[in-house]
């Protein structure tokens, strides 16, 4: 029997039963979470149903091959009028994390939260949070599996994309078993495996690149050398033309310093708020740090907004991570 039996025959039911769909991932969504979204779309097109995907933020320009990656309507751009009841969040850690998206959700409306992080608050009517799962596009496999859909290439790319950058390219600890199994299934399918890999992990713009440059330029690391961090502001995107999902990646080159235990980046938002992003080697779980901010993720990955200026946080940060240390 599949473990979260009760959750797949309840999400089951949710889909088929209802009607008028709203598909939702996180803010400034990631492959995984714009992945998910789309495999959630290609399964309620495939019981004929209605559906709107939303998030808050853009499509990563490099993922725009994705089938229907334009039909996410990206909510700080396009606010919608319509309102919905049967709400289906996808990779979203908690509510706060869907950002303006929840503006269009009905006083009543039905959350069905499928999620991969163990810090997962199980805002939703129905909670499929599965956290040993390396992405959330590995439940979305399991899912349709278990409503015995043919997959095709369409779907079969956005769940390879999925797994792809949430293992970056099958390297991290999650990369299980069952992760390659799974892709090897959907390069059955014509996946261009390599193709993605070089789009999406190798290739960089050059605003890309001299973004990273200029962060790693001011790159700081603690005395015993167990803690490295880089830090970027308005300034820094404006000089070097880079856009939001340029910062994808930074953080792992302070993380890869040998002896390093966990690497931050820290990104200002605005003068009162900065995006802290941070990785471990595996010593630490920094999921449990973000979560002392607010934030949350995984025990090697993890995120926070926190309000307060740039060396305030930094600072804070740093003596929570020290703490763990
Ligand atoms: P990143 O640093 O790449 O933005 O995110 C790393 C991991 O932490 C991802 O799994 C992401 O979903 C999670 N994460 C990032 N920021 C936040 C946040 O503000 N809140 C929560 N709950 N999770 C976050
Ligand atoms: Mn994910």
């Amino acid at each position: 029997m599949q473990t979260n039996e009760q959750e797949f025959r309840q999400i089951e039911q949710f889909l088929t039963e209802r009607d008028d769909f709203l598909v939702v991932s996180h803010v400034q969504p990631d492959g995984d979470a714009v992945s998910s979204t789309l495999a959630v779309g290609w399964l309620l097109s495939c019981l004929g149903k209605n559906y709107t995907m939303v998030n808050e933020g853009p499509i990563p320009r490099r993922m725009s091959y994705l089938w229907h990656s334009e039909q996410i309507v990206d909510l700080s751009e396009t606010p919608l009028q319509s309102k919905y009841k049967n709400v289906i969040c996808v990779d979203c850690a908690d509510f706060k994390r869907v950002g303006k998206s929840h503006l269009i959700f009905t006083d009543d409306a039905r959350i069905v939260n499928i999620d991969h992080h163990p810090t997962n608050d199980a805002y939703g009517a129905i909670n499929l949070i599965v956290s040993n799962a390396a992405a959330t596009v590995e439940i979305l496999f399991d899912l349709i599996q278990y409503m015995n859909k043919p997959l095709d290439h369409d779907v079969a790319t956005a769940l390879y994309t999925g797994l792809l950058t949430d293992t970056g390219g099958f390297r991290y600890s999650s990369t299980s078993p069952k992760v390659m199994a799974i892709a090897s299934r959907l390069l059955e399918y014509g996946v261009d495996g390599p193709g993605l890999s070089e789009k999406l992990l190798e290739q960089m713009t050059l605003p890309q690149l001299r973004l990273l440059t200029k962060a790693l330029n001011g790159l700081q690391i603690s005395e015993d050398g167990k803690i490295s961090w880089v830090t970027v502001d308005d300034e820094d995107m404006r000089l070097t033309g880079a856009i939001h999902e340029d910062l994808e990646g930074i953080v792992n080159y302070p993380r890869n310093i040998q002896g390093v235990e966990v690497g931050l980046l820290f990104k200002v938002i605005n003068e009162n708020a900065v995006k802290v992003s941070l990785r471990s080697a595996g010593k630490v779980d920094v999921a449990r740090v973000a979560q002392s901010f607010g934030g949350g993720g995984h025990i090697r990955a993890a995120g926070a907004r926190i309000e307060g200026t740039l060396d305030e946080i930094v600072l804070h940060v740093l003596e929570q991570v020290k703490a763990q240390l």
